[in-house]
């Protein structure tokens, strides 16, 4: 779809201001009821905009993303606009810098539509915990569109925005993308810079591109990867661009299906994969069943490490650094202890406890330590079957989009709808989830996503394979 749109603006067919008008028209019929946006910067994008198209009059070159709308989840910052991470404490908060991420886009005159809802502080798998709105899955209303990132995603999936940003931690870019019909990538960890968003767990997030096409997302992360000085922890990789290796080739790659995840499938979910898998050996591949054998312990190791780095991100969050501050307190453990009690959800409390706790003297070696440890397990699994295979491959969750409520009475059932997305980030290893198919449901043919995890720093392979794969439709 980008490289159509990039087409059609060198061709004179388009401008950018028209195209991105068209955005906004679409946003304007639509957003009402599926509430992906929470804040609109059309101002932003209409001077980016006319800066495009006087380019394009002078006969300059544009970039690939030039002039092309998009979305950015309210968690990462873009200068002089709001940015709440979808909680009550940054209602009033203006972010004063762009994140590495933006400023890379915004040099490359891709255009800003908006921000959009999420999990509050991307802690969630439904966009439910968002202190603001419901987001609505665009397939069928009456669903969620996943989470974290559901604004993001929900906005691709509706046509109101081309392609967006989102974060994942544990999923929050692929399970979504997988319940609403888009593609949804998390990079290596260090691939893309970190700087700029607003940190739930810095070991585990990544930015990464949701979009139409498995063409689209590489060309995105072309865009915003690199090495960063603003983040120690990007890594020295050389740029590269990954669309130029789409060459729609896998004939003899080896992909791997892991039985621990498979095991529990059920159902319609089964076939659709098993089909998959059929379509991957007609394309060359060959599947072979391997084991992660840790698996099981990945959930438990996620909730205790991410909830452990929560409770030391938010702390920040006091009611003096940014944001909100509570009013009629007299003291300052007051002011800290009313802000973060009006502010905060449920969930994101929740989450600060668990982690507090986990990280507290007397049990820090008995959880924080040992979680830690069997993370050093879970990433030697992958190094294992990285030697015999060239993919691993999964559904990206267990099951489709569910309904509003359905999981929100349980957070152990919320949690468990990232089971096969959180090894990726323990690991941190690459992940896309793609479209395979869909489940017929009330009605509704409600989308399943295919996961493919790589090897560190093999996003080309794992693209190639995704595009591959959807190519052969
Ligand atoms: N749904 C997962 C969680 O609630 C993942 C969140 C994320 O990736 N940001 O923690």
């Amino acid at each position: 779809m980008i490289r159509e749109l990039h087409e059609k603006l060198i061709n004179r067919e388009i401008t950018s201001a028209h195209l991105t008008q068209q955005y906004f028209d679409a946003i304007e019929k639509k957003d009402g009821e599926i509430g992906a946006y929470l804040t609109l910067t059309k101002e932003l994008a209409f001077a980016q905009a006319k800066l495009v198209d006087e380019k394009i009059a002078r006969g300059e070159a544009i970039d690939l993303l030039e002039g092309i709308p998009f979305a950015v989840k309210d968690n990462i910052c873009v200068d002089g606009i709001r940015t709440t991470a979808a909680s009550k404490i940054l209602d009033n908060y203006v972010a004063p810098y762009d994140a590495t991420v933006i400023r890379k886009l915004k040099e490359k005159g891709a255009i800003i539509l908006g921000k959009t809802n999420m999990d509050q502080f991307a802690m969630g798998s439904s966009t439910e915990s968002s202190a603001y709105q419901k987001t609505k899955n665009p397939v069928d209303t009456e669903r969620v569109p996943g989470g974290s990132s559901g604004g993001s995603v929900a906005a691709v999936a509706a046509g109101e925005a081309v392609w967006s940003l989102g974060t994942d931690t544990g999923g929050s870019i692929r399970q979504p993308a997988a319940f609403c019909g888009v593609v949804g990538l998390k990079p290596t960890y260090g691939r893309v810079s970190r700087s700029g968003a607003i940190a739930m767990a810095s070991s585990l997030d990544q930015i990464g591109p949701i979009a139409n096409s498995v063409e689209d997302a590489a060309i995105i992360l072309s865009a915003i990867s690199g090495e960063d000085i603003l983040d120690a922890t990007s890594a020295q990789s050389s740029d590269k661009k990954f669309e130029d290796y789409l060459t729609g080739d896998i004939s003899g790659k080896v992909i791997g299906v892991p039985k621990e995840y498979v095991e529990s499938l059920e159902g319609e979910i089964k076939n659709v994969f098993e089909k998959s898998l059929e379509k991957f050996k007609a394309l060359g591949a060959k599947i072979e069943t391997i084991s992660l054998p840790h698996s099981s312990y990945a959930l438990p190791v996620y909730y205790i490490l991410m909830t452990s780095e929560v409770s030391s991100n938010l702390a920040k969050f006091d009611g003096i650094k940014y944001g909100l501050r509570a009013d009629d307190t007299k003291k300052l453990l007051e002011t800290y202890l009313d802000t973060r009690k009006i502010g905060f959800g449920e969930e994101v409390k929740r989450r600060i406890m668990l982690g507090t706790y986990a990280l507290s003297a007397g049990y820090y070696d008995a959880y924080y330590l040992k979680a830690q440890k069997v993370r050093a397990l879970i990433r030697k699994d992958f190094e294992q079957a990285f030697e015999k295979v060239d993919f691993v491959y999964s559904p990206t969750t267990p099951e489709v989009a569910f309904k509003f409520g359905e999981k929100t009475e349980d957070p152990l059932k919320m949690y468990l709808s990232d089971i096969y997305t959180i090894t990726a980030n323990l690991a941190g290893v690459p992940a896309i989830s793609f479209p395979i198919g869909s489940v017929d449901t009330e009605g509704k043919a409600l989308p399943v996503g295919g996961q493919l995890m790589g090897k560190w720093f093999d996003e080309e392979g794992m693209l190639n394979a995704a595009h591959s794969f959807e190519k052969a439709k």
